[in-house]
């Protein structure tokens, strides 16, 4: 039987994770709102890849017997900027999350649950890679700084970002 104090915390990452895929979807919505589809596509993939997150974890709780607790979803924010302001608020959410996943590490770790803390591991190599993708398109952006026909080609770009077909489905 899992230890109520990680069922919690699941169920908090859970929410976490749900959290993150409402505010992609809301900042999807800015960009198609500001005619930049090809960043509104990145965001869109970035979404389902936070609901795969959760999946993910929602069907470990269910697989050691813990019990899903679904939370009210945060209002995602709603006053964005340019795509550099977007992209910096986004890699902010994805530090935070980054710490979120370590503190539930470490309780797994000071819990002795070694299952918990392998399942984890997937999650710790992902966030490396989270934050490093939302660093890239920063990079690029301030390289592209006040040239829009670099933002185009750039928006270009970020609309061949495509899914993996198996996703959201935390398999
Ligand atoms: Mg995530």
């Amino acid at each position: 039987m899992i230890d109520p104090k990680i069922e919690d915390a699941i169920n908090g990452q859970i929410n976490q994770e749900l959290t993150a895929a409402y505010s992609y979807l809301a900042i999807a919505a800015h960009f198609e709102k500001t005619n930049l589809s090809g960043f509104a596509n990145w965001m869109h993939q970035q979404r389902l890849e936070e609901l795969d997150h959760a999946m993910k974890l929602f069907n470990y709780l269910i697989d050691r017997g813990g019990e899903i607790k679904l939370q009210a979803v945060e209002n995602p924010h709603k006053d964005f900027g340019g795509p550099l302001d977007v992209f910096k608020l986004a890699l902010g959410m994805e530090q935070n999350n980054t710490k979120s996943i370590n503190e539930l590490y470490r309780l797994a770790t000071d819990l002795n649950d070694y299952a918990t803390q392998s399942h984890l591991k997937w999650f710790i190599d992902e966030q490396v890679e989270e934050e490093k993708s939302m660093e890239d398109v920063i990079a690029m952006l301030e390289l592209a700084g006040d040239d829009r026909s670099a933002l185009l080609v750039l928006n270009q770009q970020m609309g061949s970002r495509q899914g993996d077909p198996a996703a959201v489905t935390g398999e």
